[in-house]
């Protein structure tokens, strides 16, 4: 951890050196021991510490100087760094000066110069100061920080791809952070581009995308080979299951994210029917674990490059990124899983990330403590929500289309929630509207039987409605079925006793599309049963079609 700063500030330069000299002799293996020659390039030392995430112990600044007075400038630099010690160096001349200080902007000490001896006139009272500074200050989080406003959809983008790739941060909230706000409004952009993500070497991005954050932060977004032997699009249990046994097998695979690993089971709170994990496991948790058994097996993982189309040039299967390169393979397997389907109300679209959120955003269950929630839907995903913000939120209210939560959801679940107090399930309803300017007040639902509205009052709604294969990037290549599910193997529909557009004299392999060479398991494919385990087991039973698949190319 960085070592807090003592913050000197004199304009004369043989003054500065010799407070420099006693500070450092008897403070430097503690603190920072930092001098500025000036009240301006003091100022600019205390937001550069901020930014940093730094603090400052103690200042020491001068009370005479032309360009402007210690007082003012202990005054200006008070909000940045609030819980510093601020000490004065006066003349004999402006000790009354020094007095107004101690009411006036909380000053906590005036030292008559000289100050020598420094062992009986200076240390003990900074030794004093800087004790008292210790017990009360908060200990200073070195890693990234992100500061931003809570109800803003671009700073729970970033926090979300942050945790996905399992990458810790320290979240800051500009709403109660004024000197952070006030730091941010005077860079480019100001408060216009949020969030500001500050990194442990001083540097800072403003509004990022993925791929910027991912290149900054030194996550793998570029290829490293010319050419693959299998080329795997998304990393879910699936993908990272299928790049894993690729790996192993000695094929030279790659696996390409939009987001970060786990996909939908990253975002499950505790999945607990996973082979082996009898107490369960979280979703980031497994996916931690495969990705790092993925990547020792030697899989080339790439996080926030979005897959955009996919073109065939016999015998290669070229896969086109959206930042416009490309990646050739003999195949491709298609892992990309799916997601919530959205819901169609008035106004929704306008407080998404203010309140509504699509599926089962964990990362803000601690923005929403004390607070009302709903969780709308009544399968496994929206069971789990609910035990898991019932920890956080004041109440949950799950709004179900149909009579019983039985049976769509799982036994275990409505057995949990049936005895969670702070738990209310609203059978025969539909969200039919909501309500709030720049936040979710409330949502409105409408009874499927009578029509009857009524209003419920919560800040957050989490929407776990169904679900849309994320197969778009295939349409007009490869079968899919009407909703857009992948059609593999013996489930390609067939022409005059052919599977349609297929062209070879061989059927299609198990889990292979009716492109040769074009793979799909998971959640993505049509008739996939949609759990964890099926998706691992499909991911990895794939390999075996990919490699009869290679011994004919
Ligand atoms: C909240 C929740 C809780 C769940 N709990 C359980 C449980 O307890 N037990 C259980 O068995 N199942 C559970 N499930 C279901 C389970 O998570 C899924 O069945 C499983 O994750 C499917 O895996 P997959 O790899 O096929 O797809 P996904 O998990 O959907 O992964 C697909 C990946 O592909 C990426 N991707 C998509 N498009 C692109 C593109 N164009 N370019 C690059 N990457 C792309 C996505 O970002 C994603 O990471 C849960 C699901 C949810 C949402």
């Amino acid at each position: 951890m960085a070592r807090p700063v003592i913050l000197s500030v004199d304009d004369d330069p043989q003054v500065l050196s010799a407070i420099d000299r006693d500070l450092s002799r008897h403070y430097k293996h503690e603190y920072r021991i930092v001098k500025a020659g000036s009240p301006r390039e003091a100022i600019d030392v205390a937001r550069q510490l901020k930014q940093r995430g730094n603090a400052i112990a103690l200042f020491l600044v001068d009370q005479r100087m032309p360009e402007m007075t210690g007082m003012k400038l202990l005054a200006e630099v008070r909000e940045l760094h609030p819980e510093a010690r601020k000490v004065l160096l006066t003349a004999y001349a402006d000790t009354g000066v020094a007095i107004e200080g101690i009411n006036d902007i909380g000053l906590d000490h005036y030292l008559m110069k000289p100050w020598d001896p420094p062992d009986q006139k200076l240390y003990p009272v900074l030794d004093d100061l800087l004790n008292e500074w210790k017990s009360h200050a908060h200990i200073p989080y070195d890693g990234i920080r992100i500061a931003g406003a809570r109800f803003s959809p671009q700073s729970y983008a970033v926090r979300e791809f942050l945790s996905r790739n399992q990458v810790p941060y320290q979240w800051i909230d500009i709403d109660e952070d004024s000197s952070m706000r006030g730091l941010i409004a005077e860079f480019p952009g100001g408060l216009d581009r949020l969030p500001v993500v500050f990194f442990p070497d001083g540097s800072f991005l403003s509004a990022p995308s993925n791929l910027k954050l991912a290149e900054k932060i030194g996550l793998q977004t570029e290829a490293q080979r010319p050419f693959y032997d299998v080329a795997v699009i998304g990393a879910g249990p699936a993908g990272l299951a299928n790049a894993l046994y690729a790996a192993s097998e000695g094929m030279k695979v790659i696996l390409i994210e939009q987001s970060g690993p786990g996909g939908q089971a990253g975002s499950s709170s505790r999945i607990e029917n996973y082979l082996g994990f009898p107490s369960g496991i979280t979703g980031s948790d497994l996916a931690q674990r495969a990705s790092a058994q993925a990547r020792r097996f030697g899989a080339e993982m790439l996080a926030a490059q979005e897959v955009i189309g996919i073109r065939r040039e016999d015998p290669y299967r070229i896969v086109h990124l959206a930042d416009g390169k490309e990646i050739s393979a003999y195949a491709v397997i298609l892992t990309t899983g799916m997601s919530v389907r959205m819901l169609d109300v008035p106004g929704i679209e306008k407080l998404h990330g203010l309140g509504v959120y699509y599926g089962v955003a964990l990362s803000e269950a601690a923005a929403y403590r004390g607070c009302d929630v709903c969780i709308v839907g009544g399968a496994n995903s929206a069971g789990q929500a609910a035990l898991f913000f019932s920890r956080y939120a004041r109440h949950v209210t799950i709004l179900i289309h149909a009579p019983e939560l039985s049976p769509r959801m799982s036994h275990y679940l409505v057995q949990r929630i049936v005895v969670t107090e702070n738990i209310t399930v609203i059978p025969n309803v539909e969200v039919s509207g909501v309500k709030g300017e720049d936040h979710l007040k409330q949502v409105v639902v409408r009874d499927v039987n009578t029509a009857g509205e009524r209003t419920i009052d919560a800040s957050a709604m989490f929407i776990c409605i169904g679900t849309a294969p994320h197969s778009e990037m295939v349409a007009g290549l490869v079968e899919r079925d009407e909703k857009g599910f992948i059609l593999t193997g013996p489930d390609i529909p067939r022409v005059n006793g052919k599977p349609k557009g297929w062209t070879l004299e061989r059927d299609p392999l198990l889990f292979e599309t009716n492109i040769p060479g074009i793979f799909a398991a998971g959640d993505v494919r049509a008739g996939a049963n949609r759990r964890v385990a099926a998706a691992v087991g499909e991911g990895s039973a794939a390999i075996y079609s990919i490699h009869r698949y290679l011994n004919t190319v």
